[in-house]
């Protein structure tokens, strides 16, 4: 069948579609997650340990028996280094090295009836690599973690092992649970033909392991030259997002956001000193003594000062939280902030995320349902209606609202999460079933009782 046909059969796909769905070809489970969660199909459960390596958990006997194909090529290996638990870049290089070793160069996975990637057609990015200091020094500490991890053995040769983690560091995906955490890390062969837009018409969620991607926007038909995820949080300015995309995927972005003039002004801006007027001043040009172009209030030195201050101040501390959570330094930030930054100024939005999370953890539930409702309309903003995680804060406010006896606006969340959700992540995802449905009967119910 000649391309054009090929074209010709395939219907267009709907808002939520799914474009592909496709198992690993290596995957691994974050480290920090080792005793938590299952080592095979990554979930929270009731574990036991493999018996001779003592490192791997499992959820029970049919994902220690299926996930045995691929663990009995590290085991020994494990075993051997025991306490010291083997860092994440070097355990998913070492299942690389072994599921190469013994044939993987000629799995193939589909990405359309008839085409298919193996691992050879991804993207190494030698030159780039060679020419990247940082990721060569990581290179070569792990050369030397798995030199020792292999005991001299199955180690290919350098260049040859260069190629397999230029290949890694530029195809993983994070593999998030459907609460958009991330658990682990895993090379999705076809999926990664996929290319970054900061504008994406595609998303990509995870069941387990398993990749879903689906259609954001109704596509007219499967044209891989027209589907793109974005492969960082777009929640940041045009000089972030490139920057990043630069150091770790090693191109310049030219998607329509990144192209066309960006609203910089209100990602970095900072409140008009007047709290009656809600008019965002641009930080980066504005001097001592200007005025407000919409109430005229005079801009002090003073002001911009503080401007600056708080800025430093909550950078700092948004760099020191990226481990560790502190809801009280987040309060103070947040303090600081009032009146000084702009309501969409992005750093503000990181500072109320962080808090928001925070205060559900702690159980706080008074102060989560106050951060999250000012965040509804920043992720509007920034990432859009349909995107998963402004699904997943509609649905986190409509729990929050209905523990608080608020089952009205629990009902008018938990709806807008729905319309979200089964675009993001489907109907028949474990989120949309688990979470999402005994909600509307819980809210149902307490709405009678009221
Ligand atoms: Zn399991
Ligand atoms: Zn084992
Ligand atoms: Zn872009
Ligand atoms: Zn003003």
């Amino acid at each position: 069948m000649s391309d054009s046909e090929e074209m010709r059969i395939v219907k267009e796909i709907p808002q939520g579609g799914i474009i592909l769905e496709e198992k690993p070809f290596v995957y691994i489970l974050c480290s920090k997650f080792r005793t938590e969660r299952c080592d095979f199909c990554l979930k929270k459960g009731q574990l036991s340990k493999c018996s001779v390596c003592q490192y791997t958990y499992y959820c029970g006997r049919a994902c220690q028996k299926e996930g045995w194909s691929v663990h009995k090529l590290e085991c020994q290996y494990l075993k051997q280094i025991r306490p010291r638990i083997l860092p994440d870049a070097a355990r998913m290089l070492a299942r690389l090295i072994k599921i190469l070793e013994k044939g993987g160069h000629n799995t193939r996975s589909f990405y359309s009836d008839k085409k298919y990637r193996k691992f050879k057609d991804l993207m190494s990015h030698y030159p780039n690599l060679k020419n990247d200091n940082p990721r060569m020094e990581h290179f070569s500490s792990l050369y030397g973690v798995l030199y020792e991890f292999f005991r001299g053995e199955s180690l290919p040769n350098s260049a040859e092992l260069m190629g397999m983690f230029g290949r890694m560091c530029v195809n993983s995906f994070s593999i998030c649970n459907q609460e958009l955490q991330s658990v682990g890390t895993g090379i999705y062969l076809a999926a990664s033909i996929v290319d970054h837009s900061c504008q994406p018409t595609a998303v990509v969620t995870f069941e387990g392991t398993t990749l879903i991607m689906r259609a954001l926007e109704t596509l007219p038909s499967l044209n891989w030259s027209k589907i793109f995820i974005s492969y960082i949080d777009v929640m940041a300015s045009k000089k972030e997002r490139q920057l990043e995309l630069e150091q770790t995927y090693y191109f310049t972005c030219q998607c329509p956001k990144c192209i066309n003039p960006e609203p910089v002004i209100y990602m970095m801006g900072a409140a008009c000193p007047n709290s009656d007027c809600d008019n965002c001043i641009d930080s980066a040009s504005v001097q001592s003594n200007d005025t407000c172009s919409k109430c005229g209030s005079v801009i002090t030195g003073e002001f911009i000062q503080t401007f600056w201050d708080v800025m430093e101040m909550t950078c700092t501390h948004l760099d020191s939280m990226k481990e560790t959570i502190f809801l009280d330094v987040c309060k103070v930030c947040l303090k600081k902030q009032k009146g000084v930054f702009y309501k969409y100024n992005v750093k503000h939005i990181k500072t109320l995320d962080l808090a928001f999370d925070s205060s559900i953890e702690f159980a706080k539930y008074d102060d989560a349902v106050e951060y999250g409702l000012q965040l509804v309309k920043c992720f509007h903003e920034y990432y859009g209606t349909y995107h998963p995680l402004t699904g997943l804060l509609h649905l986190k406010l409509a729990k929050l609202l209905l523990y608080q006896n608020r089952p009205g606006e629990a009902m008018g969340y938990l709806k807008s999460a729905k319309d979200i959700l089964s675009v993001t992540h489907g109907t028949s995802s474990s989120l949309f079933k688990e979470q999402l449905v005994p909600l509307f009967q819980d809210i149902m119910l307490e709405g009678e009782s009221w």
